[in-house]
């Protein structure tokens, strides 16, 4: 595995006469908990679907693990490994909590099950071991006891929880994850401080994050990125950047 997880050269992204990424530098080191903050509109979220695949960049490259995966289509970013979570919650809102997860942790398998309606001795352990990965991952968020909930009954922020977990179903090496706090309260933010950290320590995954909450990035990253119209006006330890004029200005002082 090289030192850099991913590597983002010279990214442009352009949606008509609008350039919302421009000329876009990162590296996301091996194991590492990295923010990106900036304004709104600074290109973020723009910025983690061009990772993702969801965008084709007009300029520039996404290397993930040594590879150039630019424009790679998302569910195959997914089995390479990069699992993400959505500004705005993605789930299937009308099945089960644990069938929420159960569905990202088939989606890596290679069992083609759905195709398979004869319950073999093989398939009944297969089932087994994806039942329990499950249950794993619904306590690791704190919803273990909500596995038979309908999704959509959940507070929100236990939807973003369950966004996370079966984010994590695939087994990604690296997971975005998109204002993962909004709408959680100060008690949620503070446990979900604690799951991203062992995301990293517990799981071994590297995490990019976009996040407002700026109490919960200095907890959390090693590393923060500064978006400002589309390019990186600062980047590293984050008592630096934090105190960077140019961030302040630009983000922090509003
Ligand atoms: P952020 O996540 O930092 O708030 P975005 O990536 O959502 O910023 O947006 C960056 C800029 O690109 C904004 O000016 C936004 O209006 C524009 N933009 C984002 N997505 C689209 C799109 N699909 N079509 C046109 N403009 C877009």
């Amino acid at each position: 595995m090289p030192d850099n997880v991913l590597e983002i050269k010279g990214i442009t992204k352009k949606f008509g006469g609008l350039t919302a990424l421009s000329k876009l530098d990162l590296e996301v080191e091996q194991g590492s908990i990295h923010a990106i903050i900036g304004p709104n509109g600074s290109g973020k979220t723009t910025f983690f679907n061009v990772i993702t695949g969801l965008y084709v960049p007009d300029e520039g490259s996404v290397i993930f693990c040594g590879k150039d995966v630019t424009g790679t289509v998302p569910y195959k970013m997914a089995r390479l490994g990069m699992g993400r979570t959505f500004q705005t919650i993605f789930l299937f809102k009308q099945m089960t909590v644990l069938e929420n997860v159960l569905i990202g942790l088939q989606s890596e398998s290679e069992y083609k099950l759905i195709n398979n309606m004869i319950m073999t001795p093989k398939r009944q352990l297969y089932e087994k071991e994806l039942h329990e990965k499950a249950y794993e991952l619904l306590a690791f968020v704190g919803l273990y006891d909500q596995r038979n909930d309908i999704a959509c009954n959940l507070p929100y922020g236990k939807q973003r929880l369950l966004e996370v977990a079966r984010a994590m179903g695939i087994n990604p090496k690296i997971i975005l994850l998109d204002e993962p706090a909004a709408g959680m309260n100060p008690q949620e933010t503070s446990e979900l401080i604690e799951r991203v950290k062992n995301i990293r320590n517990k799981y071994n995954m590297t995490v990019l994050i976009i996040e407002h909450d700026m109490k919960l990035v200095m907890q959390l990253a090693d590393t923060i990125t500064c978006l400002d119209h589309g390019s990186v006006i600062a980047c590293g330890n984050p008592k630096i950047v934090t105190k960077d004029s140019k961030v302040v200005e630009a983000y922090l002082g509003i």
